[in-house]
Protein backbone atom coordinates (compact mmCIF):
# COMPACT_ATOMS: atom_id res chain seq x y z
CA UNK A 1 0.00 0.00 0.00
CA UNK A 2 1.53 3.24 -0.64
CA UNK A 3 1.79 6.05 1.64
CA UNK A 4 -0.69 9.34 0.95
CA UNK A 5 1.32 12.64 0.50
CA UNK A 6 0.76 14.71 3.55
CA UNK A 7 0.80 18.27 1.37
CA UNK A 8 -1.71 17.38 -1.52
CA UNK A 9 -2.60 13.25 -0.28
CA UNK A 10 -2.02 12.08 -3.23
CA UNK A 11 -1.23 8.01 -3.09
CA UNK A 12 0.93 8.49 -6.14
CA UNK A 13 4.19 8.24 -3.73
CA UNK A 14 6.49 5.81 -3.66
CA UNK A 15 10.18 5.34 -1.63
CA UNK A 16 13.04 7.21 -2.36
CA UNK A 17 15.39 6.27 0.57
CA UNK A 18 15.69 4.44 3.53
CA UNK A 19 17.80 5.73 6.48
CA UNK A 20 18.35 5.73 10.25
CA UNK A 21 18.02 8.92 12.52
CA UNK A 22 21.82 8.95 12.90
CA UNK A 23 22.11 12.31 15.16
CA UNK A 24 20.31 10.73 17.94
CA UNK A 25 17.61 7.67 17.79
CA UNK A 26 19.34 5.52 15.54
CA UNK A 27 15.82 4.36 14.74
CA UNK A 28 14.46 3.50 10.61
CA UNK A 29 12.90 6.14 8.48
CA UNK A 30 12.00 6.45 5.21
CA UNK A 31 11.85 9.34 2.86
CA UNK A 32 8.63 8.96 0.23
CA UNK A 33 8.15 10.59 -2.80
CA UNK A 34 4.89 12.39 -3.80
CA UNK A 35 4.84 12.03 -8.03
CA UNK A 36 1.82 14.51 -7.97
CA UNK A 37 3.09 17.58 -5.98
CA UNK A 38 6.96 16.18 -5.89
CA UNK A 39 7.38 17.15 -2.02
CA UNK A 40 9.38 14.38 -0.71
CA UNK A 41 8.44 13.64 3.28
CA UNK A 42 9.53 11.81 6.09
CA UNK A 43 7.45 8.21 7.12
CA UNK A 44 6.76 7.35 10.04
CA UNK A 45 5.76 10.98 11.29
CA UNK A 46 6.40 10.89 14.69
CA UNK A 47 3.40 12.34 16.86
CA UNK A 48 3.28 15.81 18.18
CA UNK A 49 3.36 14.60 21.69
CA UNK A 50 6.82 12.88 21.24
CA UNK A 51 8.55 14.76 18.64
CA UNK A 52 9.96 16.90 21.29
CA UNK A 53 12.09 13.99 22.45
CA UNK A 54 14.16 13.58 19.42
CA UNK A 55 15.64 17.26 19.53
CA UNK A 56 16.38 16.64 23.18
CA UNK A 57 19.93 16.74 22.68
CA UNK A 58 23.14 18.91 23.78
CA UNK A 59 24.54 18.67 20.28
CA UNK A 60 21.28 20.23 18.78
CA UNK A 61 23.67 23.30 17.15
CA UNK A 62 20.58 25.60 16.37
CA UNK A 63 19.97 26.16 20.18
CA UNK A 64 23.21 25.22 21.26
CA UNK A 65 25.72 28.63 20.94
CA UNK A 66 28.39 28.03 23.82
CA UNK A 67 29.49 24.08 22.78
CA UNK A 68 33.46 23.51 22.32
CA UNK A 69 35.44 21.91 19.33
CA UNK A 70 35.94 23.00 16.28
CA UNK A 71 32.99 22.30 14.05
CA UNK A 72 30.86 23.98 16.35
CA UNK A 73 33.43 26.92 16.63
CA UNK A 74 32.89 27.19 12.55
CA UNK A 75 29.39 26.95 12.93
CA UNK A 76 29.21 30.22 15.11
CA UNK A 77 31.80 32.03 13.39
CA UNK A 78 29.84 31.35 10.09
CA UNK A 79 26.62 32.08 11.79
CA UNK A 80 27.83 35.69 12.28
CA UNK A 81 28.27 36.33 8.52
CA UNK A 82 25.57 34.18 7.46
CA UNK A 83 23.35 36.74 9.70
CA UNK A 84 24.45 39.56 7.84
CA UNK A 85 23.74 38.43 4.34
CA UNK A 86 20.48 36.66 5.65
CA UNK A 87 19.24 40.57 6.67
CA UNK A 88 20.84 41.90 3.24
CA UNK A 89 18.42 39.27 1.42
CA UNK A 90 15.45 39.68 3.67
CA UNK A 91 15.82 43.62 4.00
CA UNK A 92 16.74 44.86 0.74
CA UNK A 93 14.93 47.82 -0.30
CA UNK A 94 12.76 48.18 3.01
CA UNK A 95 12.98 51.21 5.47
CA UNK A 96 12.25 49.86 8.77
CA UNK A 97 10.05 46.95 8.03
CA UNK A 98 7.51 44.26 10.40
CA UNK A 99 9.11 41.20 10.12
CA UNK A 100 8.26 38.11 11.36
CA UNK A 101 11.15 35.13 12.13
CA UNK A 102 8.59 32.09 12.18
CA UNK A 103 11.04 29.05 13.72
CA UNK A 104 13.14 32.04 15.68
CA UNK A 105 15.90 29.80 17.69
CA UNK A 106 17.52 31.93 19.75
CA UNK A 107 16.81 34.64 18.00
CA UNK A 108 20.03 35.87 16.61
CA UNK A 109 18.65 37.01 13.07
CA UNK A 110 15.98 38.98 14.87
CA UNK A 111 18.73 40.52 16.97
CA UNK A 112 20.31 42.11 14.20
CA UNK A 113 17.13 43.23 12.42
CA UNK A 114 16.47 44.95 15.49
CA UNK A 115 19.87 46.84 15.71
CA UNK A 116 18.91 47.85 12.34
CA UNK A 117 15.83 49.14 13.03
CA UNK A 118 13.18 46.67 11.95
CA UNK A 119 9.62 45.86 13.93
CA UNK A 120 10.67 42.49 14.94
CA UNK A 121 8.24 39.37 15.94
CA UNK A 122 9.73 35.96 16.79
CA UNK A 123 8.04 32.17 17.75
CA UNK A 124 9.41 29.04 18.33
CA UNK A 125 8.04 25.81 19.05
CA UNK A 126 11.01 25.26 21.80
CA UNK A 127 10.29 26.60 25.54
CA UNK A 128 13.99 26.78 26.11
CA UNK A 129 14.71 28.88 22.65
CA UNK A 130 11.87 31.13 22.96
CA UNK A 131 13.15 31.80 26.74
CA UNK A 132 17.28 33.07 25.13
CA UNK A 133 15.69 34.58 22.40
CA UNK A 134 13.01 36.65 24.26
CA UNK A 135 15.91 37.80 27.06
CA UNK A 136 18.86 38.61 23.74
CA UNK A 137 15.65 40.66 22.44
CA UNK A 138 13.82 42.49 25.60
CA UNK A 139 10.70 40.88 24.22
CA UNK A 140 8.09 38.17 24.12
CA UNK A 141 8.87 35.41 21.78
CA UNK A 142 5.68 33.28 21.25
CA UNK A 143 4.67 30.37 20.05
CA UNK A 144 3.29 29.42 16.77
CA UNK A 145 0.16 29.57 17.36
CA UNK A 146 -0.09 33.06 18.94
CA UNK A 147 1.54 33.85 15.68
CA UNK A 148 -1.72 32.91 13.61
CA UNK A 149 -4.10 34.37 15.86
CA UNK A 150 -2.82 37.65 14.99
CA UNK A 151 -5.01 39.68 12.49
CA UNK A 152 -4.49 39.86 8.78
CA UNK A 153 -1.73 41.84 6.90
CA UNK A 154 0.66 41.84 9.75
CA UNK A 155 4.05 41.57 8.50
CA UNK A 156 6.02 43.16 5.44
CA UNK A 157 8.55 40.16 5.44
CA UNK A 158 8.52 36.83 7.30
CA UNK A 159 11.59 34.70 7.41
CA UNK A 160 11.74 31.08 7.84
CA UNK A 161 15.53 30.02 8.22
CA UNK A 162 15.57 26.22 8.13
CA UNK A 163 12.41 26.13 9.33
CA UNK A 164 9.78 25.17 6.76
CA UNK A 165 11.15 21.15 6.74
CA UNK A 166 10.17 20.84 10.77
CA UNK A 167 6.72 21.81 9.62
CA UNK A 168 4.11 18.86 9.73
CA UNK A 169 0.87 20.56 8.69
CA UNK A 170 1.79 22.39 5.82
CA UNK A 171 -0.76 23.31 3.99
CA UNK A 172 -2.27 25.04 7.52
CA UNK A 173 0.45 26.52 8.01
CA UNK A 174 1.29 28.49 4.27
CA UNK A 175 -2.05 29.52 4.47
CA UNK A 176 -1.74 31.23 7.47
CA UNK A 177 1.78 33.27 6.67
CA UNK A 178 -0.42 34.06 3.40
CA UNK A 179 -3.02 35.63 5.44
CA UNK A 180 -0.29 37.17 8.09
CA UNK A 181 1.39 39.01 4.89
CA UNK A 182 0.60 42.16 3.76
CA UNK A 183 0.01 42.89 0.17
CA UNK A 184 3.08 42.36 -2.10
CA UNK A 185 5.25 41.31 1.45
CA UNK A 186 8.00 39.24 1.10
CA UNK A 187 8.62 35.59 2.26
CA UNK A 188 11.94 34.18 2.74
CA UNK A 189 12.66 30.42 2.75
CA UNK A 190 16.20 28.66 3.39
CA UNK A 191 16.18 25.16 2.94
CA UNK A 192 18.68 22.10 2.25
CA UNK A 193 18.85 20.98 -1.19
CA UNK A 194 18.87 16.86 -1.61
CA UNK A 195 19.40 17.73 -5.85
CA UNK A 196 23.11 19.38 -4.42
CA UNK A 197 26.03 17.03 -4.96
CA UNK A 198 26.70 16.81 -1.50
CA UNK A 199 23.31 15.50 -1.26
CA UNK A 200 23.80 12.83 -3.60
CA UNK A 201 27.21 11.98 -2.46
CA UNK A 202 26.41 11.12 1.04
CA UNK A 203 22.96 9.57 0.31
CA UNK A 204 21.49 8.60 3.26
CA UNK A 205 24.58 9.66 5.59
CA UNK A 206 23.46 13.62 3.84
CA UNK A 207 22.94 15.24 7.62
CA UNK A 208 20.42 17.84 5.98
CA UNK A 209 18.08 15.17 5.36
CA UNK A 210 17.88 14.97 9.59
CA UNK A 211 15.01 12.74 9.94
CA UNK A 212 12.85 12.63 12.29
CA UNK A 213 12.84 16.30 13.01
CA UNK A 214 12.97 17.02 8.86
CA UNK A 215 9.84 16.08 7.66
CA UNK A 216 9.58 17.42 4.22
CA UNK A 217 12.46 17.88 2.08
CA UNK A 218 12.71 20.36 -0.98
CA UNK A 219 13.40 21.53 -4.49
CA UNK A 220 12.71 24.13 -6.43
CA UNK A 221 9.14 22.53 -8.07
CA UNK A 222 7.91 21.44 -5.08
CA UNK A 223 8.80 24.57 -3.11
CA UNK A 224 7.10 26.41 -5.97
CA UNK A 225 4.08 23.81 -5.57
CA UNK A 226 3.31 24.37 -1.78
CA UNK A 227 3.30 27.99 -2.25
CA UNK A 228 1.30 28.24 -5.80
CA UNK A 229 -1.59 30.44 -5.86
CA UNK A 230 -0.32 32.24 -3.07
CA UNK A 231 3.32 33.55 -3.43
CA UNK A 232 5.36 34.08 -7.00
CA UNK A 233 8.77 32.96 -6.70
CA UNK A 234 11.33 36.23 -7.52
CA UNK A 235 14.93 34.79 -6.91
CA UNK A 236 17.07 32.13 -5.30
CA UNK A 237 20.24 32.81 -3.29
CA UNK A 238 23.22 29.91 -2.71
CA UNK A 239 24.24 29.12 0.76
CA UNK A 240 27.19 28.18 0.03
CA UNK A 241 28.87 27.89 3.95
CA UNK A 242 26.38 24.97 4.32
CA UNK A 243 28.39 22.67 1.80
CA UNK A 244 30.93 22.29 4.37
CA UNK A 245 29.21 22.45 7.57
CA UNK A 246 26.96 19.70 6.01
CA UNK A 247 29.53 17.40 4.54
CA UNK A 248 31.85 17.42 7.81
CA UNK A 249 28.88 16.91 9.92
CA UNK A 250 28.20 13.83 7.08
CA UNK A 251 31.64 12.20 7.63
CA UNK A 252 31.27 12.12 11.07
CA UNK A 253 28.09 10.02 10.37
CA UNK A 254 30.39 7.74 8.61
CA UNK A 255 32.92 7.83 10.91
CA UNK A 256 35.90 7.00 9.05
CA UNK A 257 38.29 10.20 10.28
CA UNK A 258 39.24 13.24 9.07
CA UNK A 259 35.90 14.77 8.65
CA UNK A 260 37.18 18.22 8.54
CA UNK A 261 39.37 17.97 5.71
CA UNK A 262 36.80 15.21 3.92
CA UNK A 263 34.07 17.80 4.47
CA UNK A 264 36.11 20.76 3.30
CA UNK A 265 36.96 18.64 -0.16
CA UNK A 266 33.10 17.30 -0.13
CA UNK A 267 31.78 21.13 0.27
CA UNK A 268 34.46 22.45 -2.18
CA UNK A 269 32.78 20.13 -5.39
CA UNK A 270 29.54 20.62 -4.24
CA UNK A 271 30.00 24.32 -4.32
CA UNK A 272 32.16 23.93 -8.15
CA UNK A 273 29.54 21.91 -9.16
CA UNK A 274 26.11 23.90 -8.26
CA UNK A 275 27.82 27.11 -9.86
CA UNK A 276 26.87 25.45 -12.78
CA UNK A 277 24.01 23.70 -11.62
CA UNK A 278 22.33 26.40 -9.06
CA UNK A 279 21.95 23.07 -7.00
CA UNK A 280 23.74 24.39 -3.51
CA UNK A 281 23.74 22.55 -0.48
CA UNK A 282 21.14 24.52 0.69
CA UNK A 283 18.90 27.90 -0.81
CA UNK A 284 17.37 31.10 -0.07
CA UNK A 285 13.79 31.20 -2.11
CA UNK A 286 12.42 34.83 -1.69
CA UNK A 287 8.54 34.42 -2.91
CA UNK A 288 6.34 37.77 -3.10
CA UNK A 289 2.76 37.56 -2.19
CA UNK A 290 0.59 37.40 -5.06
ZN1 LIG B 1 1.98 15.45 -2.87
Amino acid sequence: MSTKCPFCESENTRSYLKLKDYFLSQEDFEIVACDDCKLLFTTPRPDKSIIGNYYKSEDYLSHNEHKKGLVPWIYNQVKKVNIRNKYKTACCGYNSPTILDFGCGVGDFLHYAQQKGCEIMGCDLSEDARKLASEKLGKTIVTPEKIFALPHSTFDIITMWHVLEHIDDLKYQTEQLYRLMKDNGRLVIAVPNYMSYDAQYYKDKWTAYDVPRHLNHFHKESLQNVFAGKFELEKIHPMKWDAYYISMMSENYIGKGNSFTKGIITGLKSNCKAHKTGEYSSLIYVFRKI
